[in-house]
């Protein structure tokens, strides 16, 4: 049987042996007594990573951002968040249902932070104004592409949301990538924001596994609210393992994913359905607004040769570069999606 190339996204990988190994070495016990010494050690060393004093451990990411909105905004009050975030397309409504948190969005700028357009959306506290509690961005930005937010932006726009006395939320479930696209260290990032949320089931490719990263009284907070959602497990050692050995082994390689999307996109800018300078991380976009394949015939052509894309929209799909695809599935990928593109 042929092999499958799965690009549709960073989460299909599987554990590799070594991963396996540290699985099934790790020590355990009930992390509801806090007595899990091996997620205790991931939790204290992503936390110091990214240069808070605490960070929790989640099942899920979808699980860590809305702990962490539920930190920073009480129910009625307002979360603010760039239209296409994953806080508000894909975590099914979690913010109001959950947290009774409104949510308002600014119109996506293709993934682009601009500090002014969120500083001038800013509501202040007032009298029959929902008040802007919180700002959340997302680095990498998935469904724009894993556009990197750049470090001064970022920063100006803490400037503008301490200013106003506003927390800033950073839905870092990518942050490694862009970490290591643009050089900047973790911890550059991390103290920016008043909350972070970071995924280790992604690019790192841990079987599962979240955190959510901030100040001790806040984590602390956050373990109850962790449990309201049923996300508080025993044995989670076994999976905070693998995420140790991620982070350990798995880091440093996503530069390989990042110039194997840059391959993809170079090798498929020819057909018009994506640029490749805006390819910076492992996501490559693909706009099939002018192909004569719509989102679900480019799909269906490429499962016939074994390879599988994602269909965000009727004229969108997605490709996805990670740990368990190498040059050889890339060159399969180019071969075949040009071979559909080009009919
Ligand atoms: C995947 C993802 C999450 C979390 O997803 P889960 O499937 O709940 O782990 C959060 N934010 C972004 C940007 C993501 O891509």
């Amino acid at each position: 049987m042929p092999v499958v190339v799965d690009l549709r996204s960073d989460t299909v990988t599987r554990p590799t042996p070594a991963m396996r190994a540290a699985i099934a070495e790790a020590e355990v016990g009930d992390d509801a007594y806090g007595e899990d010494p091996t997620v205790k050690a991931l939790e204290a060393e992503v936390a110091e990573l990214l240069g808070h004093e605490a960070a929790l451990f989640t099942p899920t990411g979808s699980m860590a951002n809305q702990i962490a909105i539920q930190l920073l905004v009480d129910p009625g009050e307002e979360l603010l968040v760039d239209s296409e975030a994953h806080v508000v397309t894909h975590e099914v409504g979690a913010a109001a249902v959950i947290g009774g948190i409104s949510t308002r969005t600014w119109p996506s700028q293709g993934g682009q932070l601009d500090a002014d357009l969120v500083a001038a959306q800013l509501r202040p506290d007032g009298y029959h104004a929902v008040a802007t509690r919180a700002v959340g961005v997302e680095q990498t930005h998935n469904r724009s592409g894993g556009v990197v937010l750049p470090l001064d932006e970022l920063r100006r726009l803490r400037d503008i949301t301490s200013q106003a006395g506003v927390a800033l939320h950073c839905d870092g479930a990518r942050i490694w990538h862009a970490h290591i696209a643009d050089g900047v260290p973790l911890i550059e990032y991390g103290r920016l924001f008043d909350t972070v949320s970071v995924c280790l089931s992604k690019g790192l490719g841990a079987p599962a596994g979240s955190l959510v990263i901030a100040s001790a009284d806040r984590i602390a907070r956050a373990r109850t609210l962790r449990k309201r959602m049923g996300g508080t497990m025993r044995q989670a050692g076994i999976l905070a393992a693998a995420g140790q050995h991620a982070l350990r082994h798995h880091l440093a390689g996503l530069a390989d994913d990042h110039a194997r999307a840059r391959r993809l996109a170079e090798a498929l800018s020819g057909f018009g359905v994506v640029d490749p300078a805006r390819v910076r991380t492992n996501i490559v976009p693909l706009d099939l607004t002018k192909s004569a394949a719509d989102a679900a015939t480019l799909a269906a052509g490429a499962a016939e040769h074994w390879l599988l894309v994602s269909v965000l929209g009727p004229r969108f799909a997605r490709l996805v570069t990670h740990h368990d695809v190498d040059d050889a599935g890339v060159e399969h990928a180019i071969t075949v999606l040009a071979g559909v593109l080009g009919r």
